[in-house]
């Protein structure tokens, strides 16, 4: 069997983690990084990777089978996946949960006009996040669900930070409150507030002469990102933001809890650990270009999700050897 021919659209921290997740699975090869820089400043992972402009895709859509899109979902996602579900498969991870609806329509129209598959959402939240909370509602119907994010980096939040006036840096953490996981756990349902169930935790470089107390003010009475939560502010050096604060750690767990009948509770939890959000989503995103290029020979055209997928379209093993092993 030929490999997968797959490229990668953006070279950011998402499309190095996809040139990181191919080299694990050799039923795929990458034929090019395509980026809106100077092609020449993009070192590829692997030397020998070709890097082209992003204005010569155009020229080669009968060279790639999937294209990863590795754009940012703010402004990036927005105009290159309607754009690019025209010319190829596609798989992206846009994450701006309020407008997948929209996103989804503005992706589907041009896929399906041209006869191309877009998988669209997928990473780990929106992505194996959301098939965890569809699962935990069909199986539990009488039940509640629960989403706990991190310990782990936000980087809206850490963006957000960065606006104030006086930081010269800084990053926040994301922690869901243990008491509020345990109590989840135990299948007691409770109704939490957002404060009982995540604290934020900010490290923070001032700018020479910036005063702490106004900043600290500024982050913790912040409308919508932080007036809600409990949140402790540091304030560290360059240095250690560097040391110690570089790595994009993440994770979280979607728990269902449930019963079927009173005096039976069941509960159902997905948790994930990760040193790198932006290396784990990417191989989520792989997973997905091989099920995306499996959709498209059989005619499946259009936008997806991770929920219109079979989980057997992921594997690199056929049904015949799921079925003998996996079940
Ligand atoms: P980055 O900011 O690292 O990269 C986004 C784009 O910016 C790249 O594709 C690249 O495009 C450009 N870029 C990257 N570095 C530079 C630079 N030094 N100078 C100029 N331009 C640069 O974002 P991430 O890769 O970390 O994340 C991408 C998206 O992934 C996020 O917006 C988020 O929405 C999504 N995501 C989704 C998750 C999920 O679970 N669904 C989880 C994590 C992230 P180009 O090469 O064309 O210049």
């Amino acid at each position: 069997d030929q490999p997968i021919r797959i490229a990668i659209a953006g070279h950011g921290n998402l499309g190095r983690g996809v040139e990181a997740a191919l080299a694990k699975n050799p039923d795929m090869q990458l034929v090019g990084l395509y980026t809106r820089r100077a092609p020449e400043r993009i070192t590829p992972l692997q030397a020998g990777t070709p890097v082209y402009a992003m204005g010569a895709l155009h020229g080669h859509t009968d060279q790639i089978d999937v294209l990863i899109l590795c754009g940012g979902s703010k402004t990036d996602l927005p105009q290159q996946g309607p754009a690019l579900a025209a010319l190829f498969n596609t798989v992206d991870s846009f994450d701006t949960h309020a407008c997948i609806p929209e996103y989804f329509a503005a992706v589907d129209a041009p896929a399906r006009a041209h006869g191309k598959t877009a998988l669209i959402s997928a990473g780990w939240d929106p992505g194996m996040f959301s098939v965890q909370r569809v699962m935990g509602e069909a199986l539990l119907p009488d039940g509640a669900t629960y989403t706990f994010w991190g310990k782990g980096l936000s980087q809206g939040h850490s963006d957000a930070i960065r606006r104030i006036s006086g930081v010269a840096a800084g990053v926040q953490y994301t922690i869901p409150v243990p008491e509020a996981v345990e109590q989840v756990r135990s299948g007691t349902r409770p109704v939490l507030s957002t404060r009982q169930k995540h604290r934020r935790e900010c490290f923070v470089v001032l700018q020479t002469g910036a005063d702490p107390g106004t900043v600290r003010r500024a982050i913790v009475t912040m409308p919508h990102y932080f007036d809600e939560y409990d949140t402790q502010v540091h304030f560290i050096t360059h240095e250690e933001l560097r040391r110690d604060h570089s790595a994009m750690p993440h994770g979280g767990f979607v728990i269902r809890s449930g019963n079927t009948t009173p005096e039976n509770g069941q509960v159902i939890e997905y948790g994930l650990t990760l040193d790198s959000n932006p290396e784990f989503t990417a191989s989520v995103l792989v997973a997905y270009a091989r099920a995306v290029y499996r959709l498209h020979q059989q005619g499946q055209y259009g936008a997806k999700t991770v929920l219109d997928v079979a989980p057997g379209l992921l594997s690199p093993h056929s049904p015949e050897h799921l079925r003998a092993h996996a079940l």
